[in-house]
């Protein structure tokens, strides 16, 4: 399923550019445009979904790959060692702004908890 008016899907489909760091059969990787630490890496699935219930309701084993996939962004970050964040914001409240499934990757600073 894909959104036409999307800006992640236009990402996946090449439409609006990114810097991919990653690609695999079921998830893109790419920096984030206003990175918030030394690596800010958002991992979509290709597949349009609105957040990551939207996705676990339908699609069983895609936030599994989200997941793995962003361990692999982070290992290849090289902040898989010493510890690096992964975040679902999960509606507007939570400031969530792109409405298509995202992991942010965060890693490579001290990172405090709890997370503003
Ligand atoms: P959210 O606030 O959790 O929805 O995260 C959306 C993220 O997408 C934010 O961190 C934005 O900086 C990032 N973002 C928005 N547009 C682009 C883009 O075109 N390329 C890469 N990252 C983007």
């Amino acid at each position: 399923m894909v959104d036409p008016d999307c800006l992640f899907c236009k990402i996946v489909k090449g439409e609006v550019p990114a810097e991919i760091v990653r690609e695999g059969e079921r998830t893109v990787a790419f920096r984030d445009i206003n990175p918030q630490a030394p690596t800010h890496v958002l991992v979509i699935p290709r597949e349009h979904h609105a957040d990551a219930t939207a996705a676990a309701a339908t699609d069983t084993g895609l936030l599994d790959a989200v997941v793995r996939e962003a361990h692999e962004v982070a290992t290849a970050e090289d902040v898989a060692d010493i510890g690096y964040r992964i975040v679902f914001n999960t509606g507007a409240g939570a400031g969530q702004t792109v409405f298509h499934l995202h992991a942010h990757v965060l890693g490579g600073r001290g990172l405090s908890w709890p997370p503003g």
